[in-house]
């Protein structure tokens, strides 16, 4: 015996019904807020930082006005460091009432593996190495990967540039050659003696970006030339981790006096790749790309094995280096044992 159906006239009546009655708790909530705050007139503004259920908002254009707390407006969606909102001030805290929608997004997985964005609008990656730690070409691969999945403009940074020395001088000199040959912004800079900060400062200027690297690349240091006063920030943001109050994800926007922003936290800094496929692996080398889709089979993996494979032909001819497709080989394989 088939369920009772719902004529289609039925149906529309209970969405009309329910629809009602949302809307009657958001104009309910809203007045609420109305009611009991006297808030000032809608104004556009940048969220700086993430706490549960309220958000730290810097109104728009950044001047001396101070950040302000603020509540969300029922039925938000999801709010981000780096988001662009619509807010009304008020005492003691404003209310955040629409957020406009992202140019981009970095995504990590959350703990159960779901992709969440951690930051919103950026618009570089910025991956830091060194002559120490010794860079791994593949490390940095993965990060640049990752940047192009996500549709945001990777560059490198060398910092510790005073630590260049006879010994790793051709070493270092070599691998950023190859990333500029692929087109890639390379700089070398130095946090330590200020050597290239100018530039890096010139070039991070009217745009927001993210600093990802190894641990002990000198990320915070770079962070602290640019922006002096931002280990403060940071040690205020872990002493809330410890209370629980974030989760290890939450990021915080930091403007350098120069001009530009940087969005940091622990998880954008361990910002990695282990969410994708192998086919999106493939695209996020650029060199690749007008090569994709001419093997001979539809699903060729480009691993090696495969006949008529164009990746393993450019490689043969030359047009592609050993050593990048040896390195796509690489990630992909060990995305497979992750998994
Ligand atoms: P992070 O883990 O990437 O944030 O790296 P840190 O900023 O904590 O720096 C790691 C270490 O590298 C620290 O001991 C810094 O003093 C050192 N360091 C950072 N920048 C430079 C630099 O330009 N030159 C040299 N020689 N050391 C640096
Ligand atoms: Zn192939």
């Amino acid at each position: 015996m088939s369920k009772r159906h719902l004529t289609k006239q039925q149906q529309r009546q209970i969405q009309r019904n329910q629809a009602k009655a949302s809307n009657a708790v958001d104009q309910r909530q809203a007045e609420e807020f109305l009611a009991t705050d006297d808030l000032g007139p809608a104004q556009s503004g940048r969220v700086i930082a993430c706490f549960g259920t309220q958000v730290e908002v810097e109104p728009d254009p950044a001047d001396e006005s101070p950040a302000k707390r603020c509540h969300l407006r029922a039925n938000l969606p999801s709010i981000v460091t780096g988001d662009r909102v619509i807010w009304q001030d008020g005492e003691p805290k404003g209310v955040v009432v629409a957020v406009q929608s992202r140019s981009s997004e970095l995504c990590r997985p959350d703990n159960r593996g779901r992709l969440r964005p951690v930051a919103a609008n950026i618009d570089c990656i910025v991956v830091v190495l060194a002559p120490l730690p010794e860079p791994h070409r593949n490390l940095v691969d993965r990060y640049l990967v990752a940047a192009e999945h996500q549709g945001i403009t990777p560059i490198l940074v060398m910092n510790k540039s005073d630590l260049v020395d006879d010994h790793n001088r051709d070493y270092l000199f070599d691998l950023l050659e190859d990333y500029q040959q692929l087109g890639y912004d390379c700089l070398q800079v130095s946090a330590r003696s200020g050597d290239g900060i100018g530039r890096l400062s010139d070039r991070l200027d009217r745009i927001t970006s993210v600093f990802v690297g190894q641990s002990g690349v000198g990320k915070s240091s770079l962070l602290n030339t640019l922006a002096p006063g931002t280990d403060t920030a940071v040690g205020a943001l872990s002493e809330a981790v410890t209370k629980g109050t974030h989760t290890t994800t939450t990021a915080r926007l930091f403007r350098l006096p120069n001009g530009g922003e940087v969005i940091d936290s622990p998880g954008i800094r361990e910002f990695g790749l282990w969410h994708l496929d192998p086919a999106d692996v493939a695209d996020g080398f650029v060199e690749f790309r007008p090569l994709l889709g001419q093997c001979k089979f539809r699903d060729c993996r480009h691993m090696g094995s495969e006949p008529g494979c164009a990746i393993a032909e450019a490689m043969a001819n030359g047009d592609l280096t050993q050593r990048r497709v040896e390195s796509f080989r690489h990630i992909v394989q060990s995305l497979e044992t992750a998994r």
